[in-house]
């Protein structure tokens, strides 16, 4: 799954989106800004934590609430980041 890899690394964040500090990446497409001292997240680290909350969301609804495409969402739960409800890896309608 290069192609994901691919996707991970050039969604990971280079600065805090409200003051351009640097980050540091805790993982999981989690990041801390020591000048706001506030955990901030990429499109996986998003989605990676709505899914947790809301373990019954759809697809659509995942979109809707973090704003990343799904077919990005569609493609992170093929590689087997997530599994919603409802549906198997890779049958996503
Ligand atoms: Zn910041």
């Amino acid at each position: 799954m290069k192609d994901l890899e691919e996707l991970y690394r050039n969604s990971r964040l280079k600065g805090c989106p409200v003051c351009g500090h640097s980050l540091e990446y805790k993982g999981l497409g989690e990041y801390f800004c020591s000048n706001c001292n506030e955990n901030v997240y990429d499109d996986y680290g998003k989605v990676r934590k709505f899914v947790e909350e809301y373990p019954a969301a759809s697809l659509v609804q995942i979109e809707e609430a973090t704003g990343v495409d799904k077919n990005k969402i569609r493609d992170m739960v093929r590689d087997g980041k997530f599994i919603l409800a409802g549906s198997r890896r890779g049958q996503l309608s």
